[in-house]
């Protein structure tokens, strides 16, 4: 057993500082050590101390030139053979500059993986890496490979699971296109390679991912396969360690998208996937013509992706469903409910001479009534006026223009969000867990990272609401911090949203009134407001917030719906039973937040942060500011500093007695590598307390391998 030093005192309030090179530049340029040196453009050059003179040195940088700068602008740099380390915490020098180079010297070998400490980070390599399949997985099996990889953590969550008979979690974050999706899939196929047995139920686990994305996931101006909804996929093991069933979460899937879209942006691939790929049987069925004709999918001027052929997504899609054992018919009922929301998005409306709206009847309100299951005559009246109570009287009252537009996205809405819940439901059953609990789970959730836009609305919100309680279970695991007080503000919007004079600007001022005390808190002019997140201040802007709250379905289309001969009918069941229960978005997240929280408590957690190395989905582009503003966000630089606080650089026995037994001056041929190792400290004089000794190896303070390095090259 090794000495963990990864166990060193926490620190209280962890912040990443730039104190070591106060006590190391006379050193660096008495022996004229690599240094980093800022240039004016706010780039990091490495180069050579060649003098100094007061504040100023003259630095001989790699191109040739030399550039005199004032010292504060140096910062030391890792000797070579630290170049491309595994694991940050080997580092000598831990400054920003000395981490990014060491990632990037990594990435531009294809060497996305990467340890600080206990974290794994991946970078993104917008590009097939060969890095997975068999041989990998076999050599992660059977500990021949032992760098830092998705597959590495994937086995230490088995083994430990295996060994302790503790529930694990890989928790997975990063911004959106960072890669989260794509490595939750690579983790499940390590799993599933390790765990699979003869039922085939990881080949069902592995194409659960297809269907989800086809209808969970869409092009966005930031990732061509966003996910829109936060996932967490719980893989069950028998006692023998061979899977025996699997459970998947969903969070908070953006419902708004499929009613309206940013431009160049897309809704959910599986509306384009399905115009493009159904056989003429299936369109001619369902009256399903080209996506370009539909105002949902047309809105936003994007319609197809780069490199992305929809048509054999579909087909693909087909396969997974059957695999899943989604029947035949189920499939075409859940299509029905898909182009029955399409349609309703063309469903246009005109106004009389007093204002009120009238459905146009036409097409489009005819076949979505059929493919719901109701009249054209029910469904035109339901989207043109409510029935609302008046004394012991129900009367009718019109619409205006606004309100039936709202009226019909809400229902379109309702419709895919409600086919959603659905299909998660029927993967559950097919994927369900057999009679025996063994209690052996591995759960790898993949959710939204943080979000800091132009413009932060609820959805903004939630998310981060969501990212917060993440790094409060990450802190807490890692630097044993206490958890932060919530600041409550999903129970003023609820009890805003109750009040129906209640305004987004009522709505602001009741944040500022309670809120203004908390420190994270700030009362922005009109309805915005401000909220100091871990990763950053976020404004966000209070308008919609009530209503999204609320995400309002008129009792109307509830009864239409509740009357319709869907083929589905569980498929509204559970979402209209949310309605009665009157349970807000923002309280109905927060308490699949708390539930979620728990059950990650109650596991042994393994982090992977996934990092976009560039803004443009590029392969071979490392863009620095980019990923050190990512790397400061989750704190992976503190959890670096804190495990390797004291003794940052480690080697075994053997390792060092190689590198550094030759500068001894009696070679004893048939000496271990401990006592090699032990006889070259004491040669070189090296102070007891700039090292100690472990079992299999020896631990470095700050400096002290560089200070070898230098009398190696002198030899
Ligand atoms: P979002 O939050 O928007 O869902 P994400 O973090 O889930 O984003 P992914 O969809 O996993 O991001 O990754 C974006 C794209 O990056 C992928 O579609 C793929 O092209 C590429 N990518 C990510 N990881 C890898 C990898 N390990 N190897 C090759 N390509 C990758
Ligand atoms: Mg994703």
């Amino acid at each position: 057993v090794d000495v963990d030093f990864a166990a060193e005192p926490f620190v209280s309030q962890p912040k990443f500082r730039e104190s070591e090179w106060d006590d190391n530049v006379g050193y660096f340029i008495k022996k004229k050590l690599r240094v980093w040196c800022q240039l004016p453009n706010g780039q990091w050059e490495s180069g050579l101390i060649q003098s100094t003179s007061g504040e100023k040195s003259s630095v001989l940088l790699s191109d040739g030139s030399v550039v005199k700068v004032s010292i504060v602008v140096l910062l030391p740099a890792n000797p070579d053979i630290l170049e491309g380390v595994d694991d940050l915490i080997q580092l000598s020098y831990l400054n920003e500059p000395s981490v990014l180079y060491n990632l990037q010297y990594r990435y531009s070998h294809d060497i996305i993986y990467s340890k600080a400490g206990p974290v794994l980070i991946a970078i993104n390599p917008f590009k097939d890496v060969q890095l997975y399949g068999n041989d990998f997985v076999t050599a992660y099996r059977q500990k021949l490979f032992d760098g830092p990889h998705v597959y590495g953590i994937a086995d230490s969550a088995y083994n430990e699971m295996m060994r302790d008979e503790v529930n694990q979690s890989i928790i997975i974050s990063g911004e959106s296109g960072a890669g989260k999706t794509e490595t939750a899939k690579i983790a499940m196929q390590y799993l599933a390679a390790r765990g699979g047995g003869s039922n085939g139920i990881e080949c069902e686990i592995l194409q659960t991912s297809r269907i989800l994305e086809a209808f969970g996931n869409a092009k966005t101006s930031r990732n061509d396969n966003s996910s829109r909804f936060g996932k967490l996929i719980e893989i069950h093991f028998s006692t023998t360690g061979k899977i025996c069933g699997a459970k998947i979460q969903t969070f908070l899937l953006e419902k708004s998208r499929v009613v309206q879209l940013a431009p160049g942006e897309r809704s959910y691939h599986i509306f384009y996937q399905l115009c493009a790929g159904a056989p003429s049987g299936l369109k001619d069925r369902l009256n399903l013509k080209m996506a370009s004709e539909y105002n949902y999918l047309n809105q936003s001027g994007c319609l197809a992706i780069n490199d992305v052929d929809d048509a054999s997504k579909f087909h693909k899609l087909m396969e997974a469903l059957n695999t899943v054992r989604i029947c035949r018919e189920d499939q075409v009922h859940a299509f029905e409910m898909l182009v029955a929301v399409l349609w309703l998005g063309n469903i246009s409306f005109q106004v009389d001479s007093e204002n009120h709206v009238e459905v146009v009847a036409d097409e489009a309100v005819t076949t979505a009534a059929s493919l719901i299951g109701c009249s054209a005559k029910d469904l035109m009246l339901a989207l043109s006026s409510h029935r609302i109570r008046a004394g012991k009287d129900i009367v009718a009252k019109r619409l205006t223009l606004q309100q039936a537009i709202d009226t019909r996205d809400a229902l379109a809405k309702f419709i895919y969000a409600s086919l959603f819940d659905w299909l998660v439901e029927e993967i559950n059953k097919s994927l369900e867990i057999g009679k025996r609990r063994t209690g052996r789970i591995i759960s790898i959730l993949d959710i939204y990272g943080f979000e800091s836009f132009q413009r932060n609305s609820f959805e903004q919100f939630c998310i981060n609401y969501a990212n917060e309680r993440l790094q409060q279970h990450f802190n807490r695991h890692l630097f044993k911090l206490e958890q932060e007080k919530p600041i409550g503000l999903i129970s003023l919007l609820d009890e805003e949203s109750n009040f129906p004079k209640a305004t987004d600007l009522t709505f602001a001022n009741k944040l500022k009134q309670h809120l203004n005390a908390n420190p994270c808190f700030k009362g922005e002019r009109g309805g915005a407001f401000s909220i100091r997140h871990y990763a950053g201040e976020v404004l966000y802007d209070a308008v919609g917030f009530l209503e999204k709250n609320r995400d309002p379905l008129h009792s109307d289309t509830i009864q239409l719906l509740s009357s319709c001969s869907c083929h589905l009918p569980q498929l509204f069941a559970s979402n209209m039973l949310n309605r009665f229960q009157k349970q807000s978005v923002g309280t109905k997240f927060k308490v699949q937040l708390f539930k979620l929280m728990q059950q990650l408590e109650n596991s042994t957690p393994h982090f992977i942060r996934c990092i976009k190395p560039n803004s443009k989905q590029l392969p071979g582009m490392y863009e620095k500011d980019l990923v050190l503003e990512q790397l400061r966000c989750c704190g992976v630089l503190e959890v670096v500093r804190i495990s390797r606080s004291g003794y940052p650089t480690r080697m075994t026995h053997q390792e060092f007695a190689r590198r550094y037994g030759f500068l001894l001056s009696e070679v004893n041929a048939c000496q271990d590598p401990l006592s090699v190792s032990v006889a070259v400290l004491h040669q070189f004089d090296v102070l007891p307390d700039m090292y100690q000794v472990g079992y299999t190896k020896l631990y470095f303070r700050t400096g002290q391998i560089g200070a070898l390095e230098n009398a190696r090259k002198q030899v």
